[in-house]
C-alpha cells in the first residue's frame, strides 16, 4: 500500500487542476454557477488546502540526525553505544525544502489565478463599465420599473455584494411597497447589455428581465412570490420589448421563463405560480388577450 506521503504529490496536482477548472468555470461557464458559488470560497479552500499539506509535511519530515556517528573514542570511554541509523538506517538531513519549494508552487498557482480572475472581471464585468455609463444604465432600469411599479422607484445595481448576490442566493431584493430595489451586477449587466448594445443572450437576458419585473411588482406592493413571478413574467414581454427585443422575442422568452418555473422545487418552490396564473386565470394581466404571457 502506499503511503499519503507518496499521494501528496499527485493530491496537490489535483487539487491545483480543479482550483484551475473551478475558476475558468466561474469565469466563462453558465451563470447558474455564479450564483450559486461565491468565487473567493474556492481561492479560501485552495489556500487552506496547501497550508495543510505544507504543515502536514513538516511534520512528517525526517528528524535531524547528528553530523557524524559514534567515534571510537566515545566506545572507548562508554562502551556500547546506542546509535540509530547504525544498522539499517542512515542519517538524513532533514529535507526543508520539498515541502517549501511545493508551498510555493501552490501560492503561485493560486496567485496567478487570482491575478487572471480580477483582470478579466476588471475588463468585462458590470464594474468594468465607467461610473457614468453605469449611472445612465441604473436609470433607465428604475424608469421602466416605475412604469410596472405604476410609482416613482429606483433600481440601484448591488456593486458591493452587500443586499444581494451568491451568499443571499437572489438575484435581486427589495422591500414590499417600498422604493428602492437592488439587482446583482450580473442581472445588471444582462440588463446593459440589451438596452445598451442591443445584445441578447438568451435565458441569460430572459432571467434578468423577469428578474427586474419582479423586483418591481414588489415595489408595487405584492408580497406573495408565486403571485409577484407570474405578474413579472407577464410584463417582462413589455419590459423586454421597450429595451429592445421584438415583441415574439420577448413574448418567446417569458414563455420560456414560464416553462422553467415549473421545474422549481425545494427551497424555490416558494416562486412556483399558482395554478391560477394562466391566459383567462385570475391573475391574467390581460384577460381580453388570449396569448399569456
Ligand atoms: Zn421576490
Amino acid at each position: 500500500m502506499q503511503r499519503l506521503a507518496d499521494l501528496l504529490p499527485a493530491l496537490q496536482t489535483a487539487l491545483r487542476v480543479a482550483l484551475v477548472v473551478f475558476v475558468l468555470a466561474w469565469i466563462f461557464g453558465p451563470y447558474e454557477l455564479r450564483s450559486a458559488v461565491p468565487v473567493w470560497l474556492a481561492f479560501l479552500i485552495a489556500l487552506g488546502l496547501e497550508l495543510n499539506f505544507f504543515v502536514g509535511a513538516l511534520a512528517r519530515a525526517p528528524a535531524p540526525a547528528p553530523d557524524r556517528g559514534p567515534q571510537a573514542i566515545d566506545r572507548e570511554r562508554y562502551g556500547y553505544v546506542y546509535w540509530p541509523y547504525e544498522s539499517d538506517e542512515t542519517p538524513r538531513d532533514r529535507d526543508l525544502w520539498t515541502p517549501v519549494r511545493r508551498l510555493l508552487v501552490g501560492l503561485g498557482v493560486i496567485g496567478t489565478l487570482a491575478l487572471v480572475f480580477w483582470l478579466v472581471e476588471s475588463r468585462t464585468g458590470w464594474d468594468s463599465l465607467p461610473v457614468e455609463t453605469r449611472a445612465e444604465a441604473q436609470d433607465r432600469f428604475s424608469e421602466e420599473a416605475s412604469r410596472i411599479a405604476a410609482k416613482r422607484v429606483r433600481i440601484r445595481c448591488d456593486e458591493s455584494g452587500e443586499y444581494v448576490g451568491a451568499v443571499q442566493h437572489a438575484d435581486g431584493v427589495a422591500a414590499v411597497g417600498g422604493d428602492l430595489a437592488y439587482l446583482t451586477p450580473e442581472r445588471c449587466l444582462d440588463l446593459y447589455r440589451l438596452a445598451f448594445d442591443g445584445e441578447a443572450r438568451g435565458s441569460q437576458t430572459a432571467r434578468a428581465l423577469a428578474v427586474l419585473a419582479h423586483e418591481a411588482w414588489h415595489l408595487r406592493g405584492v408580497r406573495d412570490e408565486g403571485t409577484t413571478e407570474c405578474y413579472a413574467l407577464q410584463s417582462g414581454v413589455d419590459l423586454g420589448r421597450r429595451l429592445g427585443l421584438s415583441e415574439e422575442a420577448a413574448r418567446q422568452m417569458m414563455r420560456q421563463q414560464l416553462a422553467e418555473n415549473a421545474g422549481r422545487s425545494g427551497a424555490a418552490a416558494e416562486y412556483l405560480v399558482p395554478p391560477e396564473c394562466r391566459d383567462g386565470g385570475s391573475l391574467d394581466l390581460a384577460p381580453a388577450s388570449t396569448r399569456f404571457p
